[in-house]
């Protein structure tokens, strides 16, 4: 869960960055794009007020000796209306602002003394002028572009002037006024009075905008690009410039969400690119972790049956193929091995006697039990110290369990393989002789008893037992019955004399 948590970490956090990342790199485009046109535009606008100059300048010239002959002022005002597109209206006026001359003929103003704006200022000025954009008496919304005409002696005559409407097609509307952009993308220009020029709304033409961002910088002279929110709300990425013949601030912008038509394929790109991977590293990570938990997972279910007799076979298969598994399986194997040798030494000690080391009274009937299921003909032969009770008297208590610890060596000694020889009570023992016939039986206890009499016992010199026989099934099927008989026998020898021994008769 952490490896693919952290997985899952890293993805997300490539996705985000890689998003982001596509996000500036198309609004960082987008915004260059948008000034690139807004500058070209500009630079462009410049050029054709120029030339419209330029025009009004020839003409100028031509005029200076001529302003007396109406015929050749006619001609000269239609020449320069028809022969570009550049302006809508022509007109020649004097110094005492009557026009003398005007094309289209059709404004009828010719005989009249004007005070427009662009009369006005270009008299005043006695120089070149482009006005800024103002309405008419008549409601056009116009600049007016104007040249000084000097006589051959320099005495100031009047002007040459060209209007330019801007909600009529023209040159200039063509520029400035007709964009084709499917993505919402446009462009609008305004004056330095915030007044707009071109838009794509016309009814806003003519209004003079005031907070707006983009506005604010270029009435200031700014030019370069943004991300603003233009008047209905929506995030536009723009780029803006500056005509500097006219001093209008043109903007060109395209809405945040066109520019970012991109990023969806762009994403979709790099997830299918990313994808085949990004499974193939979570399907990894699934199998490794399934690997490494494994054999962690056997060993701990082993662990939970340690007293099993399987358990050290489980553990041993195993497959611990990493260096931390192989140690904790080291660790639990040592640990089963231990516990089973004390489970094992526990069970020995349940049926030993710990002051002899022979079997005990639990073992004794153990073996018979063991006898009896594999049907195993036995005799037994029953033991008892003579006068045991005075060498305790004499030499006290642990002289006594030296004879006894002595007298138990000397049984283990003379029983044969098979023999099971068992302390019984504080100085009695029981020998169990299987596959044993009862003279068999004598003969050992006769060799026993000779042995035990001619023992020297530390500190107490000799000692004697006495012995009795009985024989599991010949004395009796009942092997109850056959341990009373052998203690019958023992009772006998004790009453005969002690040290000798009795063998039960049938
Ligand atoms: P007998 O010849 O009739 O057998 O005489 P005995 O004195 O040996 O009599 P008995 O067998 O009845 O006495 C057993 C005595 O052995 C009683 C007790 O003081 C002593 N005894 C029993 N168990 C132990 C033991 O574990 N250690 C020692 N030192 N003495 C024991
Ligand atoms: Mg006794
Ligand atoms: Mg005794």
């Amino acid at each position: 869960m952490l490896s693919i948590l952290t997985g899952l970490i890293v993805v997300v956090s490539a996705f985000y960055a890689a998003h982001s990342v596509q996000r500036q790199q198309l609004v960082k485009a987008s915004l260059g794009n948008n000034y690139v046109y807004a500058d070209k535009l500009a630079k462009t606008t410049d050029d054709f007020l120029n030339s419209a100059q330029q025009q009004l300048m020839f003409s100028a010239a031509v005029l200076a000796e001529n302003l007396d002959k109406k015929n050749i002022l006619e001609a000269e005002v239609d020449r320069v209306r028809l022969q570009t597109d550049t302006f809508n209206s022509v007109l020649i006026v004097d110094v005492s602002t009557e026009v003398l001359a005007t094309s289209p003929e059709a404004l009828q103003i010719t005989g009249l003394k004007l005070s427009t704006q662009g009369v006005l200022e270009s008299i005043a000025k006695k120089a070149p002028v482009i006005s800024d954009p103002y309405i008419s008496t008549v409601g056009n919304l116009l600049v007016f572009i104007s040249h000084p005409i000097f006589s051959s002696k320099g005495d100031y005559q009047g002007f040459i002037a060209g209007t330019i409407y801007l909600k009529q097609a023209s040159a200039l509307h063509r520029l400035l006024g007709e964009h084709y952009h499917k993505d919402g993308s446009y462009i609008y220009v305004v004056d330095k009075n915030k007044r707009l020029l071109y838009h794509p709304n016309q009814a806003r033409l003519g209004s003079v905008v005031e907070y707006n961002a983009v506005i604010n910088r270029v009435v200031q002279g700014q030019e370069g690009e943004s991300v603003v929110l233009n008047s209905e709300g929506i995030e536009m990425i723009a780029g803006f410039a500056i005509s500097k013949k006219a001093e209008w601030g043109i903007i060109a912008q395209r809405p945040m969400s066109a520019a970012l038509v991109p990023l969806e394929t762009l994403m979709q790109q790099v997830i299918y690119k990313t994808l085949p991977a990004v499974i193939l590293c979570f399907i990894f990570i699934l199998w490794s972790a399934k690997k490494i938990s494994t054999p962690l997972k056997m060993l701990a279910d082993s662990a939970h049956k340690m007293n099993e007799d399987e358990t050290e076979k489980n553990i041993q298969s195993v497959k611990s193929w990493y260096f931390e598994s192989q140690e904790l399986k080291k660790a639990l194997l040592l640990g089963v091995g231990l516990l089973h040798n004390n489970i094992k030494k526990l069970r020995e000690d349940l049926h030993k006697d710990p002051l002899t080391g022979l079997g005990n009274r639990r073992n004794l009937d153990a073996t018979i039990q063991e006898f009896k299921n594999l049907e195993i003909k036995f005799s037994i032969i029953t033991i008892d110290i003579d006068y045991f009770k005075k060498i305790n008297d004499t030499y006290g208590h642990d002289v006594g369990d030296k004879v006894i610890k002595n007298l138990a060596n000397i049984l283990a000694n003379v029983c044969r393989l098979n023999d099971v020889p068992c302390r019984i009570g504080g100085e009695e023992f029981l020998i169990l002789l299987p596959n044993t016939r009862k003279e068999d039986a004598a003969k050992i206890a006769e060799r026993l008893r000779v042995n035990v009499e001619q023992a020297e016992m530390p500190m107490v010199g000799k000692i004697t037992i006495s012995l009795g026989i009985s024989s599991y099934p010949d004395d009796s099927v009942d092997v109850i019955s056959v341990l009373k008989y052998g203690d019958e026998m023992l009772y006998k020898a004790k009453h005969n004399g002690r040290n000798r021994v009795e063998v039960f008769d049938v």
